[in-house]
């Protein structure tokens, strides 16, 4: 039996913030559906305080930006984007178009075709986010996305100028600098300054994610990636250090990242308790994650791996780090998570930032049903078929038949005419 030594907070106390975050939402994506532009731009001075003769950055600004920023920050990025883009590409090779004949005559096939345009939104009101821009521009044009927008909002009161060369070196097509709701609204609704999008992608804070939420259908989204979450499965044999340091790495966050720890190990729990104090007391970020990890930590204890997989797979989170002495047990046996990270040599840092994998992944149990962001995420997957004509009228009888079943005397109308023009003139006449 599974015991929690520490929980977070409940479900029904989340669910309570949620229900006004959505409130704050919908009246803003009501506002920026009527008003617009004039409306963003009063949002973007509440909200951000935030508002420049033109949201989007000319040419010749991001020429100045990119040009502000250090030569070993431009490295850097480019060797994250390399990895981030080779591993895009091999992901993008394995998805295949086909067509097959499955009946004598009969060939149906589909095509995989990106998305015309995507709105991509680069988080960044606490921290810079520059990482988010190689994930999800850079695999929006892997995937073969024509027009690829993207919106940042301002850093304190100033463009951030390394994500701004993030969001250029990775190939964003416009450059907006502009935040929360307001840019998630004007990139889906579009306004007289900024063309519509098919779609919105990225990560970002609850009212972001919300905002994603709410437009699905309008626009379709790539999965609800909200505040960050972090699972830490340990046994006797895991570090605590490791293991306390890589919780509060995904806590600092934001005060409502939540981080969870599952042990086969009472000692190992305890002494994670003691690390997490001691490293705290240190940490530069500590206020913000002393605090997700004082609201929104937890720590299970159970009896076996068994039991580990099960209440992994109930939380589903967002990263999911396997410190124990078999690793591969999890990848075989777990099957909700967004991202799993296999032994203490890598970290949910290396997978955030640079070693080739997406960081846009699934939180608030969304891993139940889906992935993260990959480059399949901006291909529609779009059928089509055709016939020889005697197979058009051996078809056509069966679904003459199937029509008239279900009382679509139309649709029977369209068999009953293939089925005469093609099939055996003789039997039809
Ligand atoms: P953000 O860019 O997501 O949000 C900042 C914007 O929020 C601001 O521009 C402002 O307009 C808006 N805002 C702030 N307070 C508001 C209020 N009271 N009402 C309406 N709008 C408001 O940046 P952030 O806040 O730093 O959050 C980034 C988030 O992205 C973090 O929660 C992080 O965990 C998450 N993240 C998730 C993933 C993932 O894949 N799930 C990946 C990276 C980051």
């Amino acid at each position: 039996m599974a015991t929690f030594l520490k929980e977070g907070k409940t479900d029904s106390e989340i669910q309570a913030s949620d229900s006004k975050v959505k409130q704050i939402v919908a009246d803003i994506l009501a506002q920026v559906e009527k008003a617009g532009d004039a409306a963003v731009r009063e949002l973007s001075s509440k909200f951000d305080n935030w508002s420049p003769d033109s949201f989007r950055l000319s040419d010749e600004q991001i020429e100045k930006t990119v040009a502000s920023v250090p030569p070993s920050v431009i490295n850097d990025i480019k060797f994250a984007q390399e990895q981030i883009k080779n591993f895009a590409q091999k992901q993008r090779a394995s998805v295949h178009d086909i067509e097959v004949e499955t009946l004598p005559g009969v060939f149906l096939g589909h095509k995989n075709i990106p998305v015309n345009s995507a709105g991509c939104y680069i988080p960044g009101g606490t921290y810079a986010m520059v990482a988010s821009a190689h994930m999800s521009i850079l695999t929006a044009k892997v995937a073969g996305v024509k027009r690829v927008i993207a919106c940042t909002p301002p850093m304190r009161g100033e463009i951030p100028a390394a994500t701004v060369a993030a969001m250029h070196l990775a190939g964003a097509d416009e450059i907006y600098i502009l935040g929360g709701i307001q840019a998630m609204a004007a990139m889906a609704l579009g306004t007289d300054s900024i063309e519509p999008v098919d779609m919105l992608v990225g990560p970002g804070n609850s009212y972001v994610a919300e905002a994603k939420r709410q437009l699905y259908g309008r626009v379709g989204i790539d999965l609800f990636a909200g505040p960050t979450e972090v699972l830490v499965i340990a046994d006797e044999s895991s570090d605590a250090e490791i293991v306390a340091c890589d919780l509060l790495g995904q806590a600092e966050h934001g005060p409502t990242s939540p981080a969870a720890l599952i042990t086969t190990s009472r000692k190992l729990a305890d002494e994670t308790v003691l690390e997490i104090e001691r490293q705290l007391q240190t940490l530069p970020t500590a206020a913000i994650a002393g605090r997700a990890w004082e609201d929104y930590g937890t720590i299970i204890l159970v009896e076996n791996e068994a039991e580990a997989v099960m209440e992994a797979d109930k939380l589903a989170y967002e990263h999911v780090e396997v410190l124990t002495k078999d690793p591969d047990y999890f990848l075989k046996n777990m099957t909700n998570y967004g991202a799993l990270f296999l032994g203490p040599e890598t970290n949910v840092a290396y997978g955030d930032k640079v070693i080739g994998t997406n960081h846009t992944l699934p939180t608030k149990k969304a891993a139940k049903y889906t992935g993260g962001l990959w480059v399949g995420k901006f291909l529609k997957n779009c059928t089509y078929q055709r016939c020889t004509p005697e197979a058009s009228a051996r078809v056509g009888e069966y679904a003459s038949r199937l029509c008239e079943i279900e009382g679509f005397m139309a649709h029977k109308e369209q068999a009953d005419l293939r089925v005469k023009r093609y099939g055996n003139r003789e039997k039809n006449a």
